[in-house]
């Protein structure tokens, strides 16, 4: 008989916990999982589904406009912020009670409590005050949105944990961040009507993305209306009599708007958490400092996802957890790779994204092939919609292996993922010249670009 009351505690009911704890459990071994909010995490109840449906509500005034170059005559339109709030409520819960539902058939014990560590193999449990052992610990407890307290008047400001359900749909709002949030959020309220302002510090939004997709989406959120202050931060919040939020910022003077939204990064959800107690180091931002298997500086204790600040995205804490369970319980010890992640940010139009950029590329490989095609999609001829797709290729010159692939355009995100095969195939470029093109679709670009368009060489572009 085991001398711990469980195989394995999981603390946190996200993406990386439930996976570690339901896989753990299937495979016979004795498993609790504890989460104090909300099954399903960040992803499922304040980040990816929720923008996801919100992104989609919001493009419907431009299809509504779209509709007349094809012969259609719309109605009178109207939208009503409180059903979509009570729609995406509705979904969320469902999906929480999948996410349960997974845990239980599998054998897992779902607690709802917050729990700490209490030491190496302990965990303490809040709602009861008991304390249980455990011959493992996951802790998989997510993050948090910086509230950014170094900003006078932070308090008087949302971030994407409230966005979702604001009690009423504000009619202006400052969005301050130049990131994945800031930008998907600044492209949904404006679609909802909002009056939207963006603020970033830098010179030009999402600044880890390759240069053309970020002025590429520049261009097209002032296009169809959002004002984006590049190089300017808010120094201050305060209320006005009428409730409104001034905000002052450096450059711009104050901007007034019913809402400041912060949208500065997420911070690991480590406070509290009786990490000393159990001897788990962090590292200066607060995140579980891990080995390349998960594990801690504690023997026994593991930390999955957003709370270890690897790579902060759902798909990734789930590969952490399987890894985890592959190397604890099945004696087949695999690391997490965090090698060629494709990714998404669901801006309007979407950016669709893998591999490295254009400037990572030309300061890693000698000469660099670099394919680019800028085009109309075959939808904005009859819409007369002012919109344009950007796709383009990287391409190592000497071995022809694309290295990047970056597209801007409507469901970049569905072809960044199959993109993602290509390039974990490590497909050459005449991989993708021998592929034949589905027509007429904006993919089949990918593999009708037979020049490149220039080339760069130590550094320099070379035409
Ligand atoms: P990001 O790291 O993407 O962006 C943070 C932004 O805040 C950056 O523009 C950054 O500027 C800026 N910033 C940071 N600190 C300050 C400061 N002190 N003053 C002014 N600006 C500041 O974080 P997000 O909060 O947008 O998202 C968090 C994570 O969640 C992302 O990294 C992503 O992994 C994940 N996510 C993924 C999504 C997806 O897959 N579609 C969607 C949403 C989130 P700078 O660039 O100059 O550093």
């Amino acid at each position: 008989m085991s001398a711990f009351d469980y195989d394995l505690f999981v603390i946190g009911g996200g993406s990386g916990g439930v996976r570690s704890g339901r896989l753990a459990a299937a495979l016979g071994k004795k498993v609790a999982i504890a989460e104090e909010f909300r099954y399903g995490g960040t992803c499922v109840i304040r980040g990816c589904v929720p923008k996801k449906l919100y992104v989609y509500a919001s493009q419907f005034a431009e299809h509504f406009e779209d509709a007349a170059g094809f012969g259609w005559t719309v109605g009178e339109s109207r939208f009503d912020w409180a059903k979509l709030v009570a729609a995406k409520e509705q979904e969320i819960a469902r999906l929480e009670g999948l996410y349960r539902k997974g845990l239980a058939n599998a054998g897992a014990e779902i607690l709802d409590t917050r729990a700490e560590l209490a030491g190496p193999n302990t965990v303490k449990l809040l709602a009861s005050g008991k304390t249980v052992t455990a011959e493992r610990i996951v802790i998989a407890v997510g993050g948090h949105p910086s509230p950014h307290d170094a900003l006078p008047g932070h308090e008087l400001c949302i971030t994407s944990n409230e966005a979702f359900d604001l009690p009423a749909l504000p009619e202006s709002i400052l969005i301050a961040g130049g990131g994945y949030i800031a930008v998907e959020f600044a492209n949904i309220f404006h679609g909802l009507g909002v009056k939207t302002t963006l603020i970033y510090r830098g010179k030009e939004i999402l600044s880890r993305f390759d240069q053309d997709m970020r002025r590429g989406l520049h261009a097209a959120m002032e296009e169809k209306g959002i004002r984006i202050l590049c190089e300017d931060i808010i120094q201050s919040v305060s209320a006005d009599a009428d409730g409104r939020r001034v905000a002052t910022t450096m450059k711009h003077g104050e901007i007034v708007a019913d809402q400041v939204m912060l949208a500065l990064g997420r911070m690991p959800n480590t406070n509290g958490l009786g990490l000393e107690a159990a001897g788990v180091r962090t590292n200066e931002l607060g995140a579980i400092i891990v080995d390349a298997f998960s594990r801690t500086s504690t023997p026994g204790i593991y930390a999955l996802g957003d709370v270890t600040d690897r790579v902060q995205l759902t798909p990734v804490a789930i590969h952490e957890a399987m890894c985890f369970i592959e190397t604890e319980y099945k004696n087949n010890p695999t690391s997490p790779d965090h090698d060629l992640i494709a990714t998404a940010v669901f801006s309007q139009p979407e950016i669709g994204t893998v591999g490295i950029t254009e400037e990572e590329a030309a300061r890693k490989f000698q000469e660099i092939e670099v394919y680019r095609a800028e085009f109309r999609p075959m939808k904005a001829t009859l819409s007369g919609r002012k919109e344009k797709t950007i796709m383009k290729l990287v391409v190592n010159a000497a071995d022809r292996k694309v290295v990047g692939a970056h597209i801007l355009g409507h469901d970049a995100g569905e072809m960044a993922q199959l993109l993602g095969i290509s390039l974990r195939a490590g497909c050459t470029k005449d991989d993708f010249d021998r592929t034949m093109a589905v027509h007429p679709t904006a993919a089949e670009e990918l593999v009708t670009m037979y020049q490149p368009s220039y080339r760069v060489r130590n550094g320099e572009r070379v035409g």
